[in-house]
Formats: structure tokens, C-alpha cells, sequence
């Protein structure tokens, strides 16, 4: 018979949702910790930015939310449903490929409602501390100790296993450069901005090269005086963008002087008012005390057996959303029901050391083919991010992502390379959409 366990699940993002409806559908009593008022994680629009526009004051308030207010997803609406669910156009929506981020949580709401989920959730309760109930042998018990918004007091309650689904694009990782300390202008990370008003008529460098990278140069290029997007890929070369009368790409920077000065690799410089750093998040679990089992070590969250279970304390601890990259919403769900069907006893995970050893394997890997420590959770390419999305689907007894989605994930990377990829050339894109156009 299918055990029947007690399970806490941290956080009511995506992963929380996906985690929390599989483990009910198994029969495992849920307990869904929020720490705001509702659902939908970082699909939840916050106006409210952090005091330290560079998040390194440690006694700041965190606000959860990265979206900037124009936002459009980055992955269309097919790609963003669930395997049964399908993320279609609302009754009176707009029939956007890519719909704003309002629609999203939108479609989260109707998600949590059509599987009975907000009963399950805790809001306005934050995660502060999970460990190990002392003396219990493999993790098998689990203490989580939580605070309920404006409350001094805390609870404690014990569980038979915890998913960790607090998602990771909260924390940002800063570019570093010589100089960066003394540099007079105004810098920022892009978990701060959330419309262009601030740059108003300066001159901005924006370090980065992701599709909010691009989405927000030519947000801030409407009332900046210049823009100056640099990047540390290394094809790049000075150049001005054809479609933009004030944008210059430029190589990665070498360093900044006390003058206001930015200075390039390739030797350019020019005096700039404000640095954007659009450089990515880092993965943070403050909540969680291991003793030393779990680590986070310049980015690398280990070590995980298929970015899922740390194989010292499987299967009683898991986490969800950690690779990117990938069909996202698909691949959450997938981990949700890996984990969900590895509790009821009805997949069997490898040994201990053979999970270690499946690890090891994979950072040898990385290593010899020179991927940095920090991409341990990139899945690089569309073979491997297909494979491991295959690999969860075996594992959790159910069908492979439809093939048709697999495809219209390789065509966008196609497409993207093609059109490039910001909220203008999305446009172009539809799901008829081929290669060889
Ligand atoms: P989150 O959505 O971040 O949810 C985590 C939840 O945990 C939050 O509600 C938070 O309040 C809660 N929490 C955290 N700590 C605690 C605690 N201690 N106690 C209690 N609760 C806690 N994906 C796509 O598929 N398509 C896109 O177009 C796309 N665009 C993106 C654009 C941006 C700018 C960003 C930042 C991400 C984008 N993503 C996109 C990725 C997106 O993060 C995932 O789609 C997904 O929403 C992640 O869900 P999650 O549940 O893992 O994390």
C-alpha cells in the first residue's frame, strides 16, 4: 500500500502549486507555507522596490518580485500550461503568444481553483527554519519553524518530508569590475526596476545578455540618452543597434573610474550616469539548516541528484525549479510528480552512492567541458533539456512532454537567433513558425 505522509511544501509559486497538487492527488496530507498574502510567486507584479537598489544590505526588507511592469513572458503561452491544463487565451484576454504577466497569474488563480489548491496554503506564514528532528535516522522527520506576518512568536511543527519550491530570482548576482565601489553614478540590479521613469535622459550602461537584458534596453532607450548594453559573450563587438537611434553594443567592462568613466574590454569607454545590472539571481535557502549536506557554493546548490534530491537526505527532502533553461511550467510539474510518486513508495530512487556517484559524474562532466562552477544548473543546450525533462517523465511512470511542444522549444531558440528576442520581435513569432522562414 502507498504511504501516506505528512508533507510541507515552501512556497505557493509554480513549483509550490505543482508540488502541492500531485502530492494531494497521491493522498499525502499538504501544508503549503506562503510568506505573502496570495499565490503565484514571482508571477505576482510588486511596484515596491528594495531600499539598497544592489540588495547587499543585509538588513533591508526583501521584496520577492523581479517583474518590471511592461513584462511579457519570454516563453509563449503554449509552452506555459501544464500537461492537462493549457494556458489558453482568456475569455476577453489578448491573443498575445506572449501575454503580459497579469494574465499569467491570472491563469495561476483558475490553476489553484480547478485543482482546489488555496485551501492547502498558509499565506502570510514565512518558512525560518527546517532541519532534521534530532536522533531520527535519514531525515525521516522534519521540524519547520514558522513566523505569521507581523508576529514575534513563531511555530513549530514537525513533518514527515518537506519540498523546498522558494524559487531563485529574488537574490541578485552583481557583475563585478574594478573600480565598482567608488564609481560616483547610480547603480542597480534588475530585480529593482520596474519602468524606465529613472533613467530619464542619462546615459545608461546595462550589463547583461538575457531576453530582460534586452526587453529592458529598449524600455529605458525610449527616455535614456544613450544606452550601452554590455556583455561578456565574447563575439561581441562595439556596434550601434540598427533599429534604435541610442544603443550601442559593447564588450564586457574592464573597469570604471571615480571620474564616471566606463571602460570596455575592447578599449571603448564613455562617461556614464547609471549602471543596470541585469545579471542574473543567485540560489539562497536561509531557512534551511542541513548541518553541511546541502550547500549553495558559487551558485551550485549540492549536491542534488538530478538537480532534485540531496542524496543523503532522500527522498524526505527535495527541491523543485532549480534547473532552467528548460519548458519550465513542464518541467515543474514533472519534479512534482518524480517527488510525489517516490513518497508514496511507487518509484524507487538508486542508492545512496549511486545517486552520489551520478552527481560526481556530472560535475566531472561540467568540468571537461569547461562550464563554470555557476551554470551547474544550466541545462546548456535543447538535447540536454529534453533528455532531462524524459528522465523525469520515466521516473514519475507518466508520458514524455508532447512532442509538438518539444519542437516549438527548438524553433525558438531557432527563431530567437533569427529575429533576436525582445518584445518587438516576439511579434513575429507564432506557432506555425519554422526554421527555413
Ligand atoms: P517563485 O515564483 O519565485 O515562487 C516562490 C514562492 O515561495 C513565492 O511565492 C515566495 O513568496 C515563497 N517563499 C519564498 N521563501 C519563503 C519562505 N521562507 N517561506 C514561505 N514562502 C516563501 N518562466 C516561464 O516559464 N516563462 C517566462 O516567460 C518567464 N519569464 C520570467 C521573467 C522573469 C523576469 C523572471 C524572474 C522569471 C521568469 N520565468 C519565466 C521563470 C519563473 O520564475 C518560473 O516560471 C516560475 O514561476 C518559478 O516558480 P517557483 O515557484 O519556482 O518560484
Amino acid at each position: 500500500m502507498a504511504a501516506t505522509l505528512n508533507v510541507a511544501v515552501i512556497g505557493a509559486g509554480v513549483a509550490g502549486l505543482s508540488a502541492a497538487r500531485q502530492l494531494k492527488k497521491n493522498g499525502h496530507r499538504v501544508t503549503v507555507y506562503e510568506k505573502s498574502d496570495r499565490l503565484g510567486g514571482i508571477w505576482v507584479y510588486d511596484p515596491r522596490v528594495e531600499s539598497d537598489p544592489l540588495c547587499r544590505d543585509p538588513n533591508r526588507e526583501i521584496i520577492h518580485g523581479s517583474l518590471y511592469k511592461s513584462l511579457r513572458t519570454n516563453l509563449p503561452r503554449h509552452l506555459m500550461g501544464f500537461s492537462d491544463y493549457p494556458f489558453r487565451v482568456a475569455k476577453n484576454g489578448h491573443v498575445n503568444n506572449f501575454p503580459g504577466h497579469a494574465e499569467v497569474l491570472k491563469f495561476l488563480d483558475e490553476f489553484a481553483a480547478e485543482f482546489e489548491l488555496a485551501g492547502l496554503i498558509r499565506f502570510n506564514t514565512e518558512v525560518v527554519r527546517v532541519e532534521q528532528v534530532e536522533g531520527c535516522r535519514n531525515g525521516e522527520k522534519w521540524v519547520v519553524e514558522s513566523r505569521r506576518t507581523s508576529q514575534l512568536s513563531s511555530e513549530e511543527e514537525v513533518f514527515d518530508a518537506v519540498v523546498v519550491c522558494n524559487g531563485h530570482y529574488t537574490q541578485p548576482r552583481l557583475a563585478e569590475f574594478p573600480g565598482m565601489e567608488k564609481w560616483p553614478g547610480k547603480q542597480s540590479h534588475s530585480h529593482n526596476y520596474r519602468d524606465p521613469e529613472p533613467y530619464k535622459n542619462l546615459v545608461v550602461v546595462l550589463i547583461g545578455h538575457s531576453a530582460s537584458a534586452h526587453d529592458i534596453s529598449r524600455e529605458i532607450a525610449l527616455v535614456a540618452k544613450e544606452v550601452h548594453l554590455s556583455t561578456r559573450s565574447k563575439d561581441v563587438t562595439l556596434s550601434k543597434f540598427d533599429d534604435y537611434q541610442n544603443i550601442w553594443q559593447h564588450s564586457k567592462i574592464d573597469h570604471v573610474d571615480e571620474n564616471g568613466e566606463v571602460v570596455f574590454e575592447d578599449g571603448e569607454s564613455i562617461h556614464a550616469d547609471a549602471i543596470l545590472h541585469c545579471t542574473g539571481f543567485k540560489y539562497e535557502f536561509p531557512f534551511l539548516n542541513t548541518n553541511g549536506v546541502v550547500n549553495v557554493d558559487d551558485n551550485r546548490v549540492g549536491p542534488l541528484y538530478k538537480h532534485v534530491f540531496p542524496p543523503e537526505l532522500a527522498p524526505r527532502l527535495s527541491f523543485i525549479g532549480i534547473p532552467y533553461r528548460v519548458i519550465v511550467f513542464q518541467m515543474l510539474e514533472l519534479q512534482a510528480k518524480w517527488i510525489a510518486q517516490v513518497l508514496s513508495g511507487n518509484a524507487l530512487l538508486p542508492s545512496r552512492e549511486e545517486m552520489l556517484a551520478d552527481v560526481e559524474a556530472h560535475y566531472r562532466q561540467l568540468e571537461e567541458n569547461g562550464i563554470p562552477k555557476h551554470h551547474t544548473h544550466l541545462l546548456c543546450n535543447y538535447d540536454s533539456s529534453m533528455e532531462y525533462l524524459d528522465f523525469l517523465a520515466a521516473q514519475a511512470g507518466v508520458p514524455p512532454v508532447d512532442p509538438e511542444l518539444k519542437e516549438m522549444f527548438n524553433n525558438l531558440f531557432k527563431f530567437a537567433y533569427k529575429h533576436g528576442f525582445n518584445s518587438a520581435s516576439r511579434d513575429l513569432w507564432d506557432e506555425n513558425w519554422r526554421p527555413e522562414e
